[in-house]
């Protein structure tokens, strides 16, 4: 069996709203494709080594929790930066979002210092926005999909001119209620607040990372055959009509 080899970033702090199942969907992805999941908890005090890693994975958390990782996260970041220059994945939910950012002040107005992997900054609002989500992405030009979740943050996202966010909203708040836009992605860096958890109902977003991480090991990107997805089809759909009967308007 070959062998991918994920960094989970503090997964004892950063995993609210099951985040820890995107970890699960891509360990079954990965398997069906011949390919096993090597998941390493990466916490306080770990040192990065170069390359030991195909995808980087961070969830969502509370302020709080967020508070009490930032240091250590930011720490890592010189880290995280010649990885990602190396071409390693990244898949970062709502918190860990906004901590790839350059900082996110949160509700207490504390200025928590981010990783500035991702061109974006993050300040938290007085009101939460909470509900399904749907998006229109395009990830390979000329392939519109779409990407369906729920959110709940305060923070609202400012991206830096000519970032590219994931994608436009079609029903919910996004990235600051306002823009019309969720997330933001850089090569093979994905940012979003869409929990749920993000991948069992949007499976070809974790095959398109699978890829990513496949050709960081190997130095090609994989076609892969396509799976019987009829049941994460039907979960999809269900988030999406719920967002859009549902989801705020921005
Ligand atoms: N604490 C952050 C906010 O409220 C992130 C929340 C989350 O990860 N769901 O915006």
């Amino acid at each position: 069996m070959k062998s991918l080899v994920v960094g989970h970033l503090f997964p004892d702090y950063l995993n609210i709203y099951a985040d820890r199942g995107n970890i699960a969907v891509l360990a079954a992805r990965a398997a069906w494709r011949g390919y096993e999941l090597e998941v390493q908890a990466l916490g306080t005090g770990v040192e990065i080594r170069p390359g030991a890693h195909d995808l980087y994975y961070v969830g969502g958390g509370q302020d709080r929790e967020q508070a009490l990782i930032a240091p250590e996260l930011a720490r890592l970041g010189p880290a995280l930066h010649e990885a990602f220059e190396a071409g390693a994945a990244f898949l970062a939910v709502c918190g860990g979002y906004q901590l790839l950012g350059r900082y996110y002040r949160d509700q207490s107005g504390e200025e928590l210092p981010g990783v500035g992997l991702l061109p974006l900054y993050t300040v938290a609002g007085t009101h939460r926005m909470i509900g399904d989500v749907l998006l229109e992405c395009e990830l390979e030009p000329g392939r519109t999909q779409t990407l369906a979740g729920f959110e709940n943050h305060a923070g609202r996202t400012i991206l830096d001119a000519g970032a590219k966010p994931l994608g436009r909203v079609v029903a919910g708040f996004g990235n600051d209620g306002e823009s019309g836009y969720e997330g933001c992605r850089v090569g093979r860096a994905i940012g979003t607040y869409l929990h749920g958890p993000l991948l069992p109902r949007n499976p070809w977003l974790a095959d398109w990372l699978l890829g990513q991480a496949i050709a960081h090991r190997t130095g090609d990107l994989p076609t892969f055959e396509p799976l019987d997805d009829q049941l994460e089809a039907q979960a999809h759909e269900i988030s999406a009509q719920r967002a859009e009967a549902r989801g705020g308007r921005h």
